[in-house]
């Protein structure tokens, strides 16, 4: 069983933000321990008195406002925190990997972009397990599901997974996803947290041209044959766009 746990960056209804962003991390059951224990095992480098009290927000942390996160008065150190917890993907199995769709939202006016988001990281999900099963790993059940931050998503999402359940749309063609998603507190989850600073990753690297996490995750993006599937970048302003999501695609359009 593959695990996708998926959370937000950047606000839909935010005029002064350029994108929105959906990422996260596709872990396997086997795992979910290992990954977790690095972050704990951080978490207590910060407190080593209550480690479970230290959750990673990603733009918290950035901010430095909140508690715990205002004891860091340098940006350097507080940054450092955010790429210290995307380190831990460096060490993990190769079959862990990150996912990210990145939406202009000015490509898609009057559009659901939550929507459009969401079955992108569907459809990209399905056909990493998919690949799994007929390539990677036979041995491993390739079946996947996916969890959110219940934060983050308890509301917006309601209405789709009501339209999801009834008319299919997308899940119909994904076979390999079972039931719909689960919605989890990122307080009780150190992976929704990981999730939370790719999906924080990604946003800085559109948003802002901020590629400071994005360079720590770049190489940990789902990729077959020279082309990044796990990243999709949906404009239409910019057809040369060189991110690794549309230049290997372009790349491997024009060598077939
Ligand atoms: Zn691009």
């Amino acid at each position: 069983m593959y695990i996708l746990y998926i959370d937000d960056s950047g606000s839909i209804s935010n005029p002064n933000e350029e994108y929105f962003v959906l990422g996260g991390v596709c872990v396997p059951e086997r795992s979910i321990s290992w990954l977790t224990r690095q972050l704990d095992e951080l978490a207590e480098t910060l407190d080593s008195a209550n480690p479970n009290q230290i959750e990673f927000h990603a733009s918290e942390i950035f901010g430095g406002r909140k508690p715990p996160w205002n004891q860091f008065k340098n940006k350097s150190e507080r940054v450092d925190i955010i790429k210290k917890s995307l380190d831990v993907l460096k060490h993990a199995n190769s079959d862990t990997v990150a996912f990210a769709c990145a939406v202009h939202k000015a490509s898609y006016p009057n559009r659901d972009l939550m929507k459009i988001a969401f079955e992108d990281l569907c459809s990209r999900f399905d056909m990493y397990l998919n690949r799994i099963y007929h390539e990677a790993r036979p041995q491993y059940s390739h079946k996947g599901i996916i969890v959110f931050d219940k934060n983050a998503y308890e509301n917006s999402l309601q209405s789709l997974l009501i339209e999801f359940r009834q008319q299919g749309t997308r899940w119909r063609d994904v076979k390999n996803i079972r039931e719909v998603p689960f919605f989890v507190d990122s307080k009780a989850s150190r992976l929704i947290q990981l999730a939370d600073h790719i999906a924080y990753s990604v946003f800085r690297r559109y948003n802002a041209g901020d590629i400071t996490y994005f360079n720590c995750i770049e190489d940990r993006f789902d990729t077959y044959q020279g082309v990044v599937h796990g990243l999709s970048h949906k404009q239409f302003t910019n057809p040369n766009c060189t991110c690794p999501a549309c230049i290997t695609r372009r790349n491997h359009t024009t060598s077939q």
